[in-house]
C-alpha cells in the first residue's frame, strides 16, 4: 500500500494535536487538516487553557488520569524549553477554594500537578467566605498562541491545512484512506451524535498584569486564571445553550464574582468578552468506526466530546487517536496484501 492518506477534520486543540501525533508516530503517512475554521475562530481559542481536569463520568478514572499525565508531562517539557513563550505555555500557582470541605479532599490528579497541599490557615484568610482550600502549581496554555504554535509544528512536518466545511465524512472517501473526526461540537451535526450537547461558557479576558496567582472556586463557576498577557475571568456553564452572543448581565455577574475573590480586579482594563460552546458528553468519543457504502469502506477514528477539559487532556487523547489510526493502517495493509494473493 502507498503512503496512507489521513484527513483530520477540525483545527481546534484536539484536531491540531491529533494531526501532530499522527505525523510523529507515522512519518510515512500523508496528513491533511481540513477545517471550516482555524484559530482565532475556534472554541479552543476562547478557553482559559488551565490544566485542571474536568471529570468525564463515563470514562474510567485511571484512563482520565493517564490522559492528564501525558498532557501535563508534554506541556511541562515545553514550559521548560526555549519554545515556552512562543507556545504560550507557563507554570502558574494558586488556590482552589471551597465554602465547605469537599467529600474528596484528594482529587485523582493531585499527584500529577506540582506541590499539591491543603491551604494553610494564613492563606485562607485571603478568602473569608471559604473554609477549605488546596494550593498547587499547574500549567496554563495561552490558547491562540498555542494553537498557532501547533499549526507551525504541523507545517514544519509537511502537514497540509485547508479551509473546508465537511458536510458528510463519506465525501472524503475517494481522496483519503482514513478520516479522523475532531470536530468538537460540530460533530452534533456532522455525525448526528445526540449524546453530544453544548455547555455554553462566557468569559472575560482582561488586562491585570499584577494578578499572578490563579483562584478557582471549587464549584468551578468562578475562576481567575492569569496568562502571559491577559487574565481570564469566568464563568458560566449553560447546558444546551447554543447562543454565541455575549450577555451583558452575565458579564457584570462574572466581573463582580471575580472581584469578590480578588478585589484588585476592580482596576482591570481592556475587558473583552468571549463565548464558546464546550463539546460535552458523558465520555470523550475516542473510537474506531468503519463507514461503508456499496462494498467501499472508509475507516474513521473519532476524537471529540472533551467538554470542559479539552486542554487538560488533549495530548493524551491525541496519542490514543494516533494509536487507533495505526490500527486502521495495519488493517488496510492486511486487506491490501490479502487482495494481492
Ligand atoms: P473546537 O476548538 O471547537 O474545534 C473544532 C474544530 O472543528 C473547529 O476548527 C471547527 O471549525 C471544526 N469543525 C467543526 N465542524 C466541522 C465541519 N463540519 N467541517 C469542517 N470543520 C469542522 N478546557 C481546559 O482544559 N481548561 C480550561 O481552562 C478550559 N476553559 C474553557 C473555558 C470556556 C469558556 C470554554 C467554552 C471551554 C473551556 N475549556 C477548557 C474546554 C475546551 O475549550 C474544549 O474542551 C476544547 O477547546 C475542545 O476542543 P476541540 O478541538 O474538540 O473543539
Amino acid at each position: 500500500m502507498a503512503a496512507p492518506k489521513v484527513a483530520v477534520v477540525g483545527a481546534g486543540v484536539i484536531g491540531l494535536s491529533t494531526a501532530l501525533c499522527i505525523a510523529e508516530t507515522c512519518p510515512s503517512c500523508s496528513v491533511t487538516v481540513l477545517s471550516d475554521q482555524f484559530s482565532p475562530n475556534t472554541t479552543s481559542d476562547v478557553a482559559a487553557g488551565i490544566l485542571i481536569p474536568h471529570t468525564y463520568p463515563g470514562t474510567p478514572i485511571h484512563v482520565q488520569k493517564q490522559w492528564f499525565k501525558e498532557t501535563f508531562t508534554y506541556l511541562f517539557a515545553i514550559s521548560n524549553s526555549a519554545e515556552a513563550s512562543e507556545a504560550g505555555i507557563h507554570l502558574v500557582s494558586g488556590w482552589q477554594i471551597f465554602k465547605n470541605t469537599p467529600k474528596e479532599e484528594l482529587p485523582f490528579w493531585s499527584d500529577v500537578v506540582l506541590g499539591f497541599r491543603p491551604m494553610s490557615e494564613a492563606e485562607l484568610q485571603k478568602f473569608p467566605q471559604h473554609r477549605f482550600g488546596q494550593a498547587f502549581t499547574t500549567l496554563k496554555c495561552d490558547c491562540p498562541p498555542y494553537l498557532l504554535w501547533l499549526e507551525k509544528r504541523l507545517k514544519a512536518t509537511g502537514v497540509q491545512m485547508y479551509t473546508r466545511k465537511v458536510a458528510d465524512l463519506w465525501e472524503l472517501h475517494s481522496e483519503y484512506n482514513i478520516v479522523v473526526n475532531c470536530t468538537g461540537i460540530g460533530a452534533h451535526q456532522l455525525v448526528g451524535d445526540e449524546k453530544l450537547f453544548p455547555v455554553r461558557g462566557q468569559v472575560l479576558k482582561v488586562h491585570a498584569p499584577w494578578v499572578k496567582n490563579f483562584i478557582r472556586d471549587g464549584d468551578g463557576l468562578t475562576y481567575i486564571y492569569p496568562g502571559i498577557h491577559r487574565v481570564t475571568l469566568g464563568g458560566t456553564r449553560e447546558k444546551e445553550s447554543w447562543s454565541l452572543s455575549p450577555d451583558p448581565g452575565t458579564t457584570k455577574g462574572i466581573f463582580d464574582r471575580c472581584c469578590s475573590l480578588e478585589p484588585s480586579l476592580r482596576g482591570a482594563q481592556d475587558i473583552k468578552v468571549k463565548v464558546g460552546l464546550r463539546p460535552s458528553r458523558q465520555c470523550v468519543r475516542l473510537q474506531r468506526e468503519v463507514l461503508s457504502q456499496g462494498g467501499v469502506k472508509l475507516p474513521v477514528v473519532h476524537n471529540y466530546g472533551h467538554g470542559a477539559g479539552g486542554f487538560s487532556v488533549h495530548r493524551g487523547t491525541a496519542k490514543e487517536a494516533a494509536r487507533l489510526v495505526g490500527e486502521c493502517i495495519a488493517a488496510l495493509q492486511g486487506s491490501s496484501s490479502r487482495a494481492k494473493l
